[in-house]
This record gives C-alpha cells, structure tokens and sequence, in this order.
C-alpha cells in the first residue's frame, strides 16, 4: 500500500511532438512546464514496449519509494492503495491532432485556424500494433481530444478499430459542427460518449464563442445523433462557464431549455481553463456560486450533472475528487476575492487565434 497512481503504470497520451504517461500533471504547458514524458520528442515510432514500460517506472518507482515525481507533485490522481506490477495500457489520450473547423475563444491549442495540424503522425499503426500484441488491454479507456474528431482524417478507422468492435471505452470531444455517421453507430453501440461544448442557448452567444457561425448546425446534428436511447445517453451537452461572456443564468436556462428538446440527459458544467490558470487558481467566489446554481437548477430539471474538471487540473488540493471537485474545492479552499479588471482576466486571449487579432 502506498501512494501513487493508476496512470503512472497503464497511462499513454499522445500529443504532437511528445509521448507522455498522461496529460493530467499540474504543471502548466502554457508556461513551459512539462507532462511526465515517455519520449520527449516523438513522431509516430512504435516505441517498443520494454523501453515503454521502462520509461514509466521511472516515475512509478520514485512513487513506490514513498517520493513523489516533481511533474505529478500534487495532481489529483494521487491515491493510497494496492498497486499491481502488470504491464498493460488501459487509458489512453489522443491529442496529437490539432484540427478544427471552429477557433473557440478557450481552445488551449494556443493556435490560430491556419497553423492547425490533420495530424502529426498516424496513430492507428501503432495501436492497431499494441492492441495486437496485447500491451493494450481489452476495455482500455480512450479519451480522443486535441483538435476536431469529425473530421480528423483517422477517425472512421478508429471507431472501428476500437469502438464498434467492442474493444474500448471511447470518450470523445466534438463540437458537433460535422455530423458524423459512424460516430453515430459507435454511440449507439453503447461503449462511446461524446461531449458537446454548447456553452450557451443562442446563436449570437454561440458565434461569439466558437467563432463561426454554426449554431443551427450543431443543434440539427445533436438532433440526428440523439435519434435513439442508447445514443441519447452517451451524449453529454457541456456548458464552460467563460467570464464576462455566458456567466449568468438567463443564458444557462437556454442552453437547457435546448438540451431538452433534444432530449439529452447528461450535462457537464465547468469553468474556462486559462481564467484559472491566468488568475492562479484563486477562483472568484461569483464563479463557483454561479456553478453550483446551476447545478442546482438542471438537478431540479432531472438533468444528470457533472461539476468538471479544470478546477481539478488547476488546484493544488490534493482532496479534490474529479466528479464533485467544486463541493471539495469550496470546503478546502481559502478564496481571495479577485477583483482585476475583466479585460486584464482576458490579456490571455493573445493565446488564441491570430487571425481574429
Ligand atoms: S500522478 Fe498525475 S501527473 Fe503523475 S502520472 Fe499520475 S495522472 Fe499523471
Ligand atoms: S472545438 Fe473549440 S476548443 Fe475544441 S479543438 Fe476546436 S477550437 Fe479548440
């Protein structure tokens, strides 16, 4: 029994560039820190898996002998249990694509429209390879983000390889812009989810934040996905708390009011990731009350909800559970009242797209 944490032993994440255990350490990449690395510089290679599991007990022992990695020093994921010495991936991140046909305000691509990626490398070889030689274990958990599913050039073959087939749990980030028929199938084969990023009940709220003008779309195409139960249920509509834009309730009872049209059940609510980092994790209280309220409202309306998950990246608190991280982050915090002008909160926008400075 000792502390450390499921990742660190049957973790990978792909990004462009680098191979990593995970891309949940605190350390922030906007600021040049970096995620537990397996290759620091990376373009496809299959890497073979003694060198991978080497690389990963690099840290996993440091953790076994009671220290902790600087890189995951506070993260959340960090527990006290038994531990297994198998060698096996089960949780996957795919961020190593960084298309997308929206350029939302938040992306933290850090990257305008033009200077987007179809792909860095091919990843289907090299999971097609692992899950062959079963250093990919069956009912592995995959989380697919980076830039846009739908029309990332490896998609079809993906949800077959590991979603229709029945290998993989899929969690997948769309914004729905594209309609996907095969996503469709995967969803209603009942071991893949998607979040949707509506962020607000209007047209003119959405092109605002998304940047394009694609509301009606994006609400006809969660229309086709939401077309039977099982699809319905592995949907999850999101609403990103972004300050000074949607931070009110006027426009949340909107994004509801959509959300049960279509029928989906499942909403997300989370604040805007950079807004904690710029401001170092110290949370305007306005921020958590507006969350918490409407939680309380779409609990009222039967919606499922999820308080999610930047506050639980950003935090230093190691009590912080992922799935009612505000609850914990309220109890445990001691919040300093942030009262910077609105427009300094956003000098972190020079992050996002060029092209809209
Ligand atoms: S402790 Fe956190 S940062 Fe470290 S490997 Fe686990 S999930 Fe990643
Ligand atoms: S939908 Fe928005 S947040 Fe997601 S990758 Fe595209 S621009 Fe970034």
């Amino acid at each position: 029994m000792y502390k450390s944490c499921e990742l660190v032993k049957h973790g990978l994440c792909f990004f462009d560039g680098s191979l990593a255990i995970c891309c949940h350490s605190p350390a922030d990449q906007i600021n040049g820190q970096t995620p537990p690395f397996i290759r620091d510089t990376y373009n496809g290679e299959i890497v073979p898996k003694e060198e991978l599991f080497q690389a990963m007990d690099k840290y996993a022992d440091i953790f076994k002998q009671g220290g902790c990695p600087a890189v995951c020093a506070n993260c959340f994921k960090i527990e006290e249990k038994e531990w297994d010495e198998e060698k096996y991936i089960n949780q996957i991140t795919i961020a190593h694509f960084t298309k997308c046909n929206a350029d939302c305000i938040y992306c933290a691509n850090n990257l305008a429209p033009h200077e987007r990626k179809q792909n860095a490398y091919k990843i289907y070889p090299i999971l097609k390879n692992y899950i062959d030689n079963g250093i990919i274990k069956k009912g592995c958990e995959f989380h697919i983000s980076g830039g846009e599913f739908s029309i990332y050039e490896e998609a079809d073959d993906l949800l077959d390889l590991l979603a229709i087939s029945g290998f993989a749990k899929v969690i997948i980030a769309t914004n729905a812009i594209k309609y996907s028929d095969k996503l469709f199938k995967a969803l209603n084969a009942g071991n893949t989810f998607v979040c949707v990023s509506l962020d607000c009940g209007s047209r003119k709220l959405f092109k605002k934040i998304k940047r394009i003008d694609a509301f009606d779309k994006v609400i006809e195409n969660l229309e086709k996905y939401a077309t039977t139960e099982t699809s319905k249920n592995a949907m999850h509509l999101k609403y990103i708390i972004i300050p000074s834009i949607n931070d009110n309730i006027k426009e949340f009872n909107e994004f509801l009011k959509i959300a049960k049209k279509i029928g989906i059940k499942n909403i997300i609510i989370d604040l805007e990731g950079r807004y904690s980092r710029y401001t170092n994790n110290k949370i305007d209280s306005y921020f958590i009350d507006i969350a918490l309220k409407m939680e309380e409202i779409a609990k009222e309306q039967n919606f499922n909800t999820e308080l999610y998950q930047f506050f639980a990246h950003n935090t230093t608190n190691k009590k912080i559970k992922r799935n009612h991280f505000i609850i914990n982050f309220i109890k445990s915090i001691k919040f300093k009242y942030f009262s910077k002008d609105i427009k300094e909160l956003y000098k972190h926008h020079n992050y996002g797209s060029k092209l809209n400075k």
